[in-house]
């Protein structure tokens, strides 16, 4: 199949004429790569059961593993659901159009190919203007999982899906990069109490705000175990893993205590080696250890005669002596590091590197999604220093 191209001139302010054809071929029950505030999707009709099993067969993912549907507005909620639930409500109030997926009970137009079997629909409402227009142009809800083969790092531009599914689906919507980077947060709004399925650019303290307390499903912070069934049947699969070997690099707690107590031999080294280096106003005492050890660890590895590649930051970059070595964005915007995530795993597939180490990252706000993406690609190898 040849697969057509279609660039968005104003990405901010899509014209309809640019997406009618993409619409059409979705109503048709065709499938259509398109961006959004995310990552980018692989769009098909999330009513039609055959659409649904085109997308399995285009990612190579598993049927059992659920599709979210995307719409435009509110008054395409309520044929997809059975109830709309007080959580779901008061967060799809807060937080739509944006980075949300809502877990409903599902109605019966919803077909079990779309929802993996399961009694439950995930929706969400992009706010991507592009992605937002195209839903509301194709006039049904639109199924759309990330647009990467199965086991690929998420696709962030039009380039990277053009690198999965070009030859596979019928068309691509470019829109340029993405804006966050990451998947959406994933809250199972269906039972008595709200659970984070998957975190995201809508954090746990902003949904806290809200509902007041919210639960996190195990599976974001642990390797799952072999007897638990996790809520989102996505977290059971292996996910995107580096075809080198990522290994996060950790402070530990005893670290980080003798890194602030002065009189320590850790604390006064440190200083020293800041202080002669004149460091110390551009980064923090960890980071600035965190990416000493790295760098150590990595050119031990390189001296063994192993291709070693390294995940810094800007602020620690230069502390590197490593030859391969890419900057994920700035430690002081969290928001930066979700947005190049994805595309320096790709860099480093295509690098051909065996083992790689990576910074590690504070895990509130922003902070959890991204060390659930990296600790899962990272099969949660840590190295702790
Ligand atoms: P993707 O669209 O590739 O980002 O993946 C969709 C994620 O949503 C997967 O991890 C699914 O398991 C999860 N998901 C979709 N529908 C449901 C549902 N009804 N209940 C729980 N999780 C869901
Ligand atoms: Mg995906």
């Amino acid at each position: 199949m040849e697969t057509k191209r279609v660039v968005i001139r104003d990405v901010e302010n899509p014209e309809d004429g640019e997406l009618l054809e993409a619409a059409e071929v979705l109503r048709n029950g065709g499938l259509v790569a398109f961006p959004t505030e995310t990552v980018y999707g692989l769009g098909g009709n999330a009513l039609d059961a055959e659409a649904a099993g085109k997308i399995y067969a285009a990612k190579g993912r598993p049927s059992d593993n659920p599709l979210i549907a995307h719409i435009s507005c509110m008054e395409e909620l309520e044929p997809l659901v059975k109830e709309v639930t007080q959580a779901g409500r008061m967060l799809a109030e807060r937080f739509w159009p944006g980075p949300l997926t809502l877990v409903f009970p599902k109605s019966d137009k919803v077909p079990c190919e779309t929802t993996g079997g399961l009694g439950t629909v995930a929706v969400r409402m992009p706010s991507d203007p592009v992605a937002n227009r195209l839903i509301r142009l194709t006039g049904v809800p639109v199924a759309a999982p990330s647009a990467n083969i199965s086991g690929r790092p998420s696709p962030t531009t039009a380039e990277h899906v053009w690198q999965d599914l070009a030859g596979k689906i019928e068309m691509i919507v470019d829109g340029g990069p993405v804006g966050i980077g990451l998947e959406s947060t994933i809250v199972d709004v269906s039972g008595d109490e709200p659970v984070i399925l998957r975190p995201g650019a809508i954090t746990k303290e902003m949904i806290g705000d809200i509902l007041g307390n919210v639960e996190i499903d195990p599976a974001i912070t642990g390797p799952m175990k072999a007897n638990v069934r996790p809520k989102a049947p996505g977290m059971k699969y292996r996910h995107y893993a580096p075809k080198g070997d990522l290994v996060l690099v950790e402070l530990k707690e005893e670290t980080i205590r003798e890194l602030y107590r002065p009189g320590s031999a850790l604390y006064k080294e440190v200083s020293r080696k800041m202080g002669e280096w004149g460091k110390s106003w551009k980064i923090d005492r960890e980071s600035f250890y965190m990416a000493w050890k790295a760098n150590q660890e990595a050119l031990a590895m390189e001296k063994q005669g192993r291709r070693v590649g390294v995940i810094c930051t800007e602020e620690t970059a230069e502390e590197y002596t490593v030859k391969v070595k890419r900057s994920i964005g700035k430690r002081s915007s969290a928001g930066s590091i979700a947005h190049n995530l994805y595309a320096v795993l790709r860099e480093f597939d295509d690098l051909g590197v065996d083992v790689i180490y990576s910074e590690s990252f504070a895990e509130d706000h922003l902070g959890q999604a991204i060390m659930n993406r990296l600790n899962k690609a990272a099969g949660y190898r840590v190295l702790w220093v």
